[in-house]
């Protein structure tokens, strides 16, 4: 079926798979989510049930796939993996459900992108492990009742506030991903140095970890070009000095932002006289997507505190202009 991409492929490198933990114990930091999910998996398993469905919210590369993966192996079932807008008719939703076998993972990335018609035959699935189908047309038609598999389905989104509410309702188990310290992330990037087999120091793990923007993904991929510049530039291992040299040339900065986030930053104050500017307007004049924006960039610059959301629109706060030396002066209409 064309519907369901495979199981990890998310166009990263080939090695991302040994990146990507298997077991919840090697699943660093979320401490809370890992507790919550620990024993609704334990209890599952005891009653010899499938797990409640799952919802996972959070920006994007805070783990939700690695999650709802890890979820499967510790179940000891499948794992069937698509996206909200790759199932466009109900038709290939009931060709997915129709086709897992008894208790397994259905993961759903993107899940607040389902359209509405398939959203409706979705919740008599969640429901009641159920399929409605309407067979003929007109007076003649009937619907007919579909027994499936039990199974659990996983849902992923960057914006839990964007699901449909009978959805949301429908899952029993909901997991919100926070941007991770830089603690856990150094975790994260030692483990990972250790199976790419670059070496690495402390400090130099602690350096990419404080610039990689609270997120496992970026700090995995700064690893890998960390480690390409210490192999051609340096002596192969990763310190303080030769992460901070790699990382200035791909234009990221002490606090982890790169061109695009600065170009926000830059574009609120001089054209909107530091805000508020509407992200429509603001996406526009950087030509950048403003879903982009709204779910990549502005996550982490709102946690950071650089900017602020009003009622009018995004604000630079007195940290931002900062952060790109510039002063907040009396032309700002704050
Ligand atoms: P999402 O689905 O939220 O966009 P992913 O699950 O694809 O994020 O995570 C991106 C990558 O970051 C994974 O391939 C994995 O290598 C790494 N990663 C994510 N969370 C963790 C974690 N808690 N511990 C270790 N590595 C992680």
């Amino acid at each position: 079926n064309e519907i369901i991409v495979s199981t990890l492929n998310e166009g990263e490198e080939d090695i991302e798979l040994g990146l990507r933990p298997q077991k919840l114990a090697n699943y660093i930091g979320q401490d809370k989510v890992k507790e919550t999910l620990d024993i609704f998996i334990e209890s599952a398993k005891m009653r010899n049930q499938p797990l409640d469905h799952v919802l996972l919210s959070g920006p994007p590369g805070l783990g939700k796939t690695t999650l709802a993966n890890i979820i499967s192996n510790e179940m000891g079932v499948n794992i069937r993996v698509t996206s909200g807008p790759a199932i466009e008719r109900p038709g290939d939703l009931a060709a997915i459900l129709t086709n897992l076998n008894e208790n397994d993972v259905l993961f759903i990335d993107e899940i607040h992108r389902l359209n509405k018609s398939v959203e409706e035959i979705m919740y008599p699935a969640l429901e009641d492990y159920a399929l409605d189908i309407i067979i003929g047309k007109g007076p003649s038609a009937r619907s007919i009742r579909l027994d499936l598999p039990k199974f659990t389905l996983i849902g992923a989104t960057t914006r839990a506030g964007m699901l449909a509410s009978p959805l949301r309702d429908r899952f029993g188990v909901m997991c919100n991903l926070d941007f991770y310290n830089a603690e856990d992330l150094k975790k994260i990037i030692l483990r990972s140095a250790g199976i790419i087999n670059i070496q690495i120091n402390e400090t130099g793990a602690e350096e990419i970890a404080r610039r990689s923007r609270g997120t496992p993904r970026i700090a995995n991929r700064l690893l890998k070009r960390v480690r390409d510049y210490a192999i051609v530039k340096g002596d192969g291992i990763i310190d303080t000095q030769t992460a901070d040299k790699a990382l200035k040339m791909l234009e990221i900065d002490g606090t982890g932002l790169d061109k695009l986030d600065r170009r926000i930053l830059n574009t609120i104050i001089d054209y909107y006289k530091g805000g508020p500017v509407g992200l429509e307007t603001l996406a526009a004049s950087i030509g950048e997507e403003k879903g982009t924006i709204e779910d990549v960039y502005e996550p982490y610059l709102l946690q950071i505190g650089f900017i602020n959301r009003t009622p009018r629109g995004r604000i630079v706060t007195e940290l931002g202009y900062k952060h790109v030396n510039k002063a907040k002066d009396e032309n700002s209409n704050q």
